[in-house]
């Protein structure tokens, strides 16, 4: 059985006419930018999210960097990263002038470890940046605590984690603006790049609108130097199609996630995700852990089963960030590196699907 890494068939399928009646829609109304669809979509996010403002932008990299734009972000400032997130989270902290300072992740989920906050806290730090990583929510109750001890703000990247939640509450809705992307392989996803900044903050929503607008409130008047990074009407209503079928795909997700946790149970050395208590998980990814990872993989693949590597390099380690002279200093994420694999996770794989990735992984261990 030939096993792909992520399929979008069973979540397009059922809602291809409505899809593309709505590119219909917006391609008779002759309104590509900033209209009715965007001002609807960030309605319907934020009554999803749970948060009073949502502002549609071009993608999930941008949200995070007009977030730290808004939050007045400058160069020298110090804000707290994870040791193994994906790099757009340091690249938006770089964008503004600020130093990315990574902390090394609770090595059960692999989210930042709210006890070693405090130790990379300096008199220059100005925040701390969440990451819930391949969709499980942080632990948000002692990040906040200690961000309020420090006067700290918070920005959530929730690139990975639409509908996760900490203690009942949603992640986007703790920081005090957060980052998503609609990128097509995230939970919710567009037909190409999008994304959004979510807040409670009414005059941090109007800045990032300006931001995202050239830094306009008014047509051709320009307080501040802004950028073009607007949601595009299409992608906007695609993603009004696509936001109520996003319960029931997560639930599919976790319904996976359930029965792999079953059938991978104490096979080899292999490590299945652990969910801290007080989150929930929404299996963005499946991620396992081996010593013998690139072996697994060469397996499955020869198998036909597809896997990725999320992430091959942490961000301390590339090319990009060389300057900081950080290499070797945060064990855990290189170790996450050399690991981890993520398994074949979309809504809609079937429980035969799961038994023969895991009779695959199984095979492995055996031989
Ligand atoms: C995808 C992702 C981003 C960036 O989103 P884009 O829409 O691709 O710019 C940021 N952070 C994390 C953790 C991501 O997974």
């Amino acid at each position: 059985m030939i096993i792909p890494f992520l399929s979008f068939s069973p979540q397009h399928g059922p809602i291809r006419s409505e899809v593309l009646a709505a590119i219909a829609d917006v391609y008779d109304k002759q309104w590509y930018v900033l209209g009715e669809q965007v001002k609807a979509f960030e309605a319907e996010y934020s009554a999803f999210n749970r948060v009073a403002h949502t502002v549609g932008v071009a993608n999930g990299l941008d949200a995070l960097h007009l977030a730290l734009e808004a939050l007045g972000v400058q160069a020298g400032d110090e804000v707290i990263v994870p040791s193994n997130t994906y790099i757009a989270t340091w690249l938006a902290v770089s964008f503004v002038g600020g130093v990315p300072v990574p902390v090394e992740p609770d090595p059960r989920t692999y989210n930042l470890d709210p006890a070693r906050l405090e130790a990379a806290i300096t008199p220059r730090t100005k925040g701390i940046m969440p990451v819930h990583l391949y969709g499980q929510a942080c632990e948000m109750g002692p990040i906040l605590a200690v961000a309020r001890r420090h006067g700290l703000w918070v920005v959530e990247d929730n690139a990975q984690a639409q509908g996760a939640a900490w203690e009942g509450e949603l992640t986007g809705s703790f920081g005090a603006v957060n980052g998503t992307s609609f990128y097509p392989g995230k939970n919710l996803g567009a037909l190409g790049d999008a994304g959004a900044v979510t807040t409670n903050d009414e005059t941090l929503a109007a800045k990032i609108r300006a931001l995202r607008n050239y830094g306009s409130q008014q047509k051709y008047y320009n307080e501040v130097i802004g950028h073009n990074s607007r949601l595009d009407e299409l992608q906007a209503a695609v993603l009004r199609v696509k936001l109520p079928q996003l319960p029931g795909w997560t639930a599919q997700r976790q319904a996976v996630g359930a029965l792999y946790n079953q059938y991978l149970a104490g096979l080899g050395d292999l490590v299945p995700p652990a969910v801290a208590p007080g989150a929930t998980h929404v299996y963005h990814l499946y991620v396992v852990r081996t010593n013998r990872r690139d072996a697994l993989q060469n397996h499955l693949t020869a198998a036909g089963i597809g896997t990725l590597i999320h992430y091959p390099v942490p961000p301390h380690r590339q090319q990009a960030y060389a300057h900081l002279n950080l290499p070797g200093a945060f064990p855990l994420a290189e170790e996450l590196a050399a690991t981890s694999l993520s398994l074949p996770m979309w809504p809609g794989m079937t429980e035969q699907h799961v038994a023969a990735v895991a009779g695959a992984v199984r095979a492995f261990f055996a031989e």
